[in-house]
């Protein structure tokens, strides 16, 4: 393989360009970056960045070792496959090793009103001079984002409504039952936490909810998911119609062995799992560009089947998860949820199949590395957070 090109320029372009250099490819390597910087990495951009607490987050990578050729501003524009082309908007570039990790875009609301999302380093500093004490907010969406940006905007003293059109915040991730015990932490915040409201569209000053009410606002900002950033793609290469993203084996190859995918917008197909998965996760992009580089170059034994991990920080509190719950039979709580600190595992017969931990990094660490080793516990023991969970 001589000229391999990695598109996208977010952390799984940036560990790709990496595992490359590290497996010893030497020969032509080209990042197609559409924005106009180095990769940075996007978790503080809800958090400190948005607190006016840090202002780069570049990741730190040995450029000049890694011998790259980064095309700033450069747009994949469509795919080629079988003249192995990847049309941009500086002209066609050819491959014989193509990795796609072009991540994802937030999905927007209609409405002509202003708008902010939270992907980029952009959007964050064009929201932050908006959040000023006693700026009215209004936050559409209680998922991971939304609540991290409420988290940011509270803290500088913004009033901050969250409106979730489901029952409860993170109901689709965790389900209601667990969403349920994250509604209080808005309250303490001294966030306005409306569930089950529907929006309408997006006007100047405000949100209109479908039923005609009209919430001002300052500033609007929109949770609500991402979808693949593929669009560039056309019907280049498979898509997965449930998960979306990029269908790619349990070594993140398409059905073409020189083109790989990894990251938000990959669909891998998980052996641990026996299903496709999408994960929308830092861990998936710090990870799995090593096994898609090996793939690419011809490690037949490359396979990448982590048990998922993400972490959130909101209204002071360090939310981790581990795992998979899908399959499991029941959950099983450590300490009392209405307390600070607390844990829920996910169980199926004598395995942990997944956890929530709150302000309990402990116990996720140690229950990360049985899930990931798929041990069998005593799962009686789980229930008391006496016993550390690596004595089950
Ligand atoms: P991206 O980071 O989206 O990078 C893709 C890059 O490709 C982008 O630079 C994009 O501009 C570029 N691109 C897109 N289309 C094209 C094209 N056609 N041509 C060229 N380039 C293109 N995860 C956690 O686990 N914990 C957290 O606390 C957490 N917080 C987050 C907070 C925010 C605000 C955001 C946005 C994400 C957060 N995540 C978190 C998720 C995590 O950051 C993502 O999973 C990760 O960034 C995915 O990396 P990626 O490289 O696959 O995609």
């Amino acid at each position: 393989m001589e000229r391999v090109i990695v598109v996208g320029g977010g952390l799984a372009g940036v560990r790709a360009v990496e595992a490359l250099r590290a497996r010893e490819y030497t020969g032509a390597l080209t990042l197609v970056c559409a924005e106009e910087v180095l990769p940075y990495d996007r978790p503080p951009l809800s958090k400190a960045v948005l607190t006016g607490d840090s202002d780069d987050t570049t990741v730190d990578a040995a450029w000049d070792a890694l011998d790259c050729d980064v095309r700033f501003g450069v747009t994949a524009t469509g795919l080629r496959a079988d003249e192995r082309v990847l049309e941009t908007t500086a002209g066609d570039l050819t491959y014989d090793g193509l990795v796609i990790a072009t991540g994802a875009d937030p999905i927007r609301l209609p409405g002509p009103g202003p708008q902010h999302v939270i992907r980029t380093m952009k959007d964050a500093l064009e929201l932050r001079p908006l959040l000023v004490s006693g700026a009215r907010v209004v936050v559409v969406g209680a998922g991971w984002i939304g609540a991290e940006v409420a988290t940011s905007a509270a803290k500088l003293g913004c009033r901050v409504t969250v409106l979730e059109a489901a029952e409860t915040p993170v109901a689709v991730a965790l389900g209601t039952e667990l969403g349920a015990l994250t509604v209080p932490w808005y309250a303490e915040a001294g966030v306005e936490l409306r569930c089950g409201v529907k929006v309408a569209s997006i006007e100047d000053g405000g949100v209109a909810l479908v039923g005609g009410e009209f919430l001002d606002a300052d500033a609007v900002v929109v949770g609500v998911g991402v979808r693949p950033a593929l669009g560039w793609l056309g019907d280049a290469l498979e898509l997965d119609p449930r998960v979306g993203g990029i269908v790619v084996d349990g070594s993140l190859r398409t059905s073409r062995p020189e083109i790989v995918a990894v990251g938000d917008c990959a669909a891998w197909w998980s052996g641990r799992y026996e299903r496709r998965m999408r994960v929308e996760h830092w861990d998936v992009a710090l990870n799995a560009p090593e096994v898609a580089v090996a793939a690419l170059l011809g490690d037949a034994e490359a396979v990448y089947d982590e048990a998922p991990y993400f972490w959130s920080e909101q209204f002071g509190r360090m939310v981790q998860f581990a795992g998979h719950q899908a399959g499991a039979e029941k959950m099983i709580f450590r300490g009392d949820p209405s307390e600070r600190k607390w844990a829920v595992c996910w169980v199926l017969g004598d395995r942990l199949e997944a956890i929530l931990t709150v302000d309990k990094p402990r116990d996720l660490v140690q229950a990360r590395r049985i899930i990931g080793q798929g041990t069998p516990i005593d799962v009686t023991k789980l229930a008391d957070p006496a016993v550390a969970i690596r004595n089950a």
